[in-house]
């Protein structure tokens, strides 16, 4: 009991997925790897040596992901990632169907300026397997508009906000990254556990690392519920 404060935050809830050798990446992207530098056992003192790509696991994409003259993750401003956010229930998508701004109906009129939209598919349930690279993925009208909306970062539970396609572009191309981060926006990638959010107004948080430079960033993603 003595000297415990209470936490303003009733709840931390993790969004983040685990980073292993088994994470499953973008086609082509670098594959992640860990390995032991030292260890206990020889040096006395445990280093993990790291390799992996900029957009691994759940990170943000930063404009220059796309756009050669963008912004970098290390140059953002700090609101874009810690934020009061919307979730859109769209679960219930087939394999590779577009979610389209009548799918965003139910949380358009709290779209606005300094909000952030996370489109809540429960593709996470399919991180590991082949089924998770066939992922709903956001239509580039309905992108368009949570843009004009004010909305500068839209996140998801699922590999891509546009489709992917195995050895190949998808048809209507990367219209969706081209939205947001056209518009200085960023694009949070591989949540998990949208579910466990029971607040209607949580807060999350996407810090990213700050790499130097860098088109994106991995992130500990976690929501407030407050
Ligand atoms: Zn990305």
């Amino acid at each position: 009991m003595s000297g415990h404060v209470p936490s303003p935050v009733r709840d931390i809830i993790d969004l983040s997925h685990p980073l292993d050798d088994d994470t499953p990446v973008y086609p082509g992207d670098p594959v992640a790897r860990f390995s032991p530098a030292t260890t206990i056992g020889e040096h006395g003192y445990n280093v993990l040596h790291v390799s992996m790509g900029s957009q691994t696991g759940t990170h943000v994409d930063a404009p220059y992901h796309f756009l050669e003259n963008g912004a970098r993750v290390d140059e953002l401003p700090l609101d874009l990632f810690l934020a009061p956010a919307v979730v859109a229930d769209v679960r219930g998508k087939e394999p590779h169907e577009p979610i389209t701004w009548a799918d965003l109906a139910p949380v358009a009129d709290r779209l606005g300026p300094g909000r952030m939209l996370l489109l809540h598919t429960g593709w996470d349930v399919h991180w590991g397997t082949d089924a998770y690279f066939d992922h709903p993925f956001l239509d580039g009208d309905a992108a368009a508009r949570v843009v004009a909306a004010g909305v500068r970062t839209v996140g998801l539970d699922a590999l891509s906000l546009d489709e992917t396609v195995l050895g190949g572009e998808p048809s209507a191309g990367f219209a969706a990254h081209d939205a947001v981060l056209g518009a200085g926006g960023v694009i949070i990638e591989n949540l998990r556990n949208l579910a466990a959010i029971r607040s209607a107004a949580p807060v999350v948080s996407v810090l990213p690392l700050r790499l130097a430079g860098a088109d994106g960033a991995p992130v500990r993603a976690v929501a407030f519920d407050v």
